[in-house]
């Protein structure tokens, strides 16, 4: 099993990476195909009009996330790390005007943003709860190309081939000779006590197949500088979150009354919760808000991550650029695990594989850091990740707002609370990791659909009378 941190941390818009994230990396997919990736029908003419059917989740919570809008951009040629919001924002306009869409390299082609994306509020298509079909049509009105993609968490796509026949990454890659392929927990700490590596030194080594360090090391540093400016960012704004429930943002007032209080002796302990807080919802604030995010390992847990570095930079004794390094090395090796054993997405398994695996990512990093052993950083990890099972994912409105923005601030308490009790211990503990995961995976499966990002059940239908 290799998943690149790479994989892991992506930078991209806001505020969904498998609603907004997904569905425009399926669009510029779908582009490639136009370009000669994939054959055609059997005696169409060039594609001339494009449409988009959203399915399950992405019908159901498309329009909070802003699916319509993501797909639009993938098929105006935008792609999610190098998006420039200002050139989008002008391409949408031009297109809700002109109802054409002109990707380099291919002809230019109808798209009326009002009637060719389509919500189908019927069953979920049968291979994902976020499943969407991209269809070509000639000037004739005879169909091109269709190709259906499922958007499967963290950014990740996959087409409906590729979900049963998945491309096995590690057989795909095996000739680039990752040393430490661990797949499981309990193989990660075989090989560190095989040798003497921790888990940080052994994703390194994996990634150290691919890259070399010079580039590995500046590509890692780039992640944290990422995630840093977009807390800064998410502190420094103020207003009304979009979407229409009038969420206001708060951590840039939170976060001047934490400095104003810093000068004086009298603060309670409890208080650097407050600060752990006020980073993550800096983050998901700017994630709601459609601003650039890395995700961790998805955009609606994005903020949890980035708070934990930053509690560890700004708060702990002894804090290293070396050691948000190792932070992040050790956190996209647990986030790994649990993609490849379970899954990060809140529509398979509800909120516990989107905050509740940011939690166990930042739990483990943060016990890493701190000098905790392999086996601690495992124990962390599954601290965090026991005390979210069974969280659903029910954001009221479809939008990424409530409960998520306050949740990423929970989910760093809670793992900063888990990497400080493994460190009082020596490792060993009664649920392995790799069980905790399973539970996940399992609990994910039995849960109810209306509790995956489907807004169907829980808090997102008891809102408050207006
Ligand atoms: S409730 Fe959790 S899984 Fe659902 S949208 Fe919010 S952060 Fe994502």
């Amino acid at each position: 099993m290799f998943l690149s941190i790479f994989d892991i941390f992506k930078p991209g818009i806001g505020p969904s990476s498998s609603h907004t994230m997904g569905p425009m990396v399926a669009a510029a997919r779908f582009l490639d195909a136009l370009r000669g990736g994939a054959e055609p029908e059997p005696g169409a003419g060039p594609p001339a009009r494009l449409t988009a059917t959203l399915h399950g989740s992405l019908a159901w919570t498309g329009k909070g996330h802003a699916t319509d809008r993501a797909v639009m951009l993938g098929l105006l040629g935008f792609v999610p790390a190098k998006v420039d919001m200002d050139a989008a924002e002008a391409a949408l306009a031009d297109l809700k005007e002109t109802r054409r869409v002109t990707p380099g390299d291919l002809p230019e082609m109808a798209f009326d943003p009002e009637a060719d994306v389509v919500f189908d509020w019927g069953p979920p298509l049968p291979g994902h709860a976020n499943g969407l079909v991209l269809r070509a049509f000639d000037a004739g009105e005879r169909l091109h190309m269709e190709e259906t993609y499922y958007s499967v968490g963290g950014g990740f796509v996959v087409t409906s081939r590729e979900l049963s026949d998945p491309p096995d990454l590690h057989a795909a890659k095996a000739e680039a000779g990752f040393p430490h392929p661990f797949g499981s927990a309990a193989e990660m700490l075989e090989m560190g006590a095989a040798t003497g590596l921790t888990v940080a030194q052994m994703k390194w080594r994996n990634e150290c197949a691919l890259l070399s360090e010079a580039e590995l090391r500046a590509k890692v540093d780039g992640i944290w500088t990422a995630m840093n400016a977009c807390i800064d960012r998410g502190l420094s704004q103020d207003g009304i979150l979009p979407g229409g429930l009038s969420v206001k943002r708060r951590a840039k007032a939170i976060h001047a009354q934490l400095r104003e209080e810093a000068g004086r002796n009298l603060a309670q302990p409890h208080v650097v919760n407050d600060w752990l807080s006020v980073y993550a919802m800096a983050v998901n604030e700017e994630n709601a808000a459609g601003g650039v995010v890395v995700t961790s390992p998805t955009n609606g847990a994005a903020g949890v991550v980035p708070a934990v570095i930053r509690y560890y930079r700004d708060h702990c004794v002894g804090a290293t650029e070396e050691g948000i390094r190792t932070f992040l090395l050790t956190a996209a090796a647990i986030g790994g695990l649990i993609k490849h054993n379970a899954s990060i997405s809140g529509a398979e398994v509800g909120c516990q594989g989107e905050v509740g695996s940011a939690s166990a990512m930042a739990a483990a990093g943060l016990c890493a850091a701190l000098g905790g052993t392999n086996a601690q950083v495992e124990n962390a990890a599954e601290i965090a990740l026991e005390h979210h099972l069974g969280m659903t994912c029910d954001p009221a409105a479809g939008l990424v707002q409530v409960p998520c923005i306050e949740r990423n601030g929970l989910g760093a308490i809670k793992a900063v609370s888990a990497a400080s009790l493994s460190l009082r211990g020596d490792g060993t503990h009664f649920m392995p990791l790799d069980n905790c995961i399973e539970a996940m995976r399992q609990t994910g499966r039995d849960m109810s659909e209306k509790y995956k990002e489907t807004s169907q059940g829980g808090l997102a239908v008891n809102l408050p009378e207006c």
